[in-house]
C-alpha cells in the first residue's frame, strides 16, 4: 500500500522573511488542493520561521527547520534548539543534511544526538543519508547508506504515534541536475525500509515515509514518485520556484 505522500521544500540559505511571506503567497494558490491528499512542509532559513508559520496557518502545510542543536539549551553561541522550534510551530526538522555534514562538522554522531532530540522535543525529523559519487562508482552504495541510517537510528525511542522520516539523497545528485533513476533510488528505499523495518518493528517500519531527494525537478518528479518505494520527495532548487514546486507537489 503506498503511503500518504510527503514533499518537503528546503530553501537552504535562500530568502528574506519577507521574500518567504512573498513565496507563500505566490505558492498557495498554485498548490490549490494538494495539501489535502499529501503532506507537503516548507523549510526555510530559521529567520523566516515565525513569518512562514503565521503565512501557512490553517492551510494544512506544515513547516519544518532545517537543522537544530542536540541540547535543549546552553552556551552555543549561534545555535537554534529543538523546543525552541517546536515552541514556533515546527513539525519536522531536518537532520543530517549531506551539506552540514560537509561544511559543519555533523558526523554521524551528532546526527544521531540531533535526531534524538528532535524526537524528544515531540517534532519528525526528516534524516538524509547518501552516497558520495565515489560510493557508487566503487559498489559501496548499500554500505555507506546502512552504516549511516544505523548510526543515526541508534538508541532511538519513539513516543507513541511518533515517526521517523528518512530522505535517501545520493550526495552526487544534490543541486547537480543528475538524479538518480528510478530504479536506482528504488533499490536504495528497499534497502532503508528493511531497515526500518528491523529497527522500529514490521508495523511501523512499513508505515514510515523514505523519501527521495536529489535534483527533483518538474520533469523527473512523476516518474520518480511513481515508484511504489519512493514515499515522497526532499526538494532543494526546485522549491525556491512556486511553480516547479507545486507541480512537484502534484506528482506525489
Ligand atoms: C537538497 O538539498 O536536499 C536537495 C535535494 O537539493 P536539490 O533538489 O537542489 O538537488
Amino acid at each position: 500500500m503506498k503511503l500518504r505522500p510527503l514533499v518537503v521544500g528546503n530553501f537552504k540559505m535562500h530568502m528574506t522573511p519577507a521574500e518567504t511571506v512573498a513565496f507563500v503567497e505566490r505558492l498557495l494558490p498554485r498548490l490549490g488542493t494538494a495539501a489535502e491528499s499529501r503532506d507537503i512542509a516548507l523549510a526555510p532559513p530559521f529567520t523566516s520561521l515565525h513569518v512562514t508559520a503565521a503565512a501557512l496557518a490553517g492551510t494544512g502545510i506544515a513547516l519544518a527547520a532545517q537543522n537544530a542543536h542536540w541540547e535543549e539549551e546552553g552556551p552555543f553561541t549561534g545555535e537554534v534548539s529543538a523546543p525552541m522550534l517546536e515552541e514556533i510551530g515546527c513539525r519536522y526538522v531536518i537532520v543530517g543534511h549531506s551539506e552540514r555534514r560537509a561544511h559543519f562538522g555533523d558526523t554521524d554522531r551528532r546526527v544521531n544526538q540531533k535526531l534524538r532530540a528532535v524526537l524528544l522535543a515531540g517534532m519528525t525529523p526528516v534524516v538524509c543519508v547518501g552516497e558520495q559519487e565515489a560510493d557508487r562508482l566503487a559498489g559501496r552504495t548499500s554500505e555507506v547508506v546502512d552504516a549511516q541510517l544505523k548510526l543515526a537510528l541508534a538508541n532511538t525511542r519513539l513516543a507513541a504515534g511518533q515517526t521517523v522520516v528518512v530522505a535517501y539523497e545520493p550526495v552526487w545528485a544534490i543541486g547537480t541536475g543528475r538524479n538518480a533513476t528510478p530504479a536506482e533510488a528504488a533499490e536504495v528505499h528497499t534497502l532503508i525500509r528493511n531497515e526500518l523495518r528491523m529497527t522500529f518493528g514490521e508495523e511501523n517500519g512499513a508505515g514510515m515515509r523514505v523519501l527521495y531527494g536529489g535534483s527533483v525537478s518538474r520533469e523527473n518528479a512523476g516518474e520518480l514518485l511513481s515508484r511504489a518505494e519512493i514515499d515522497g520527495a526532499l526538494v532543494g532548487s526546485a522549491s525556491l520556484d512556486p511553480d516547479s514546486f507545486a507541480a512537484i507537489c502534484e506528482a506525489a
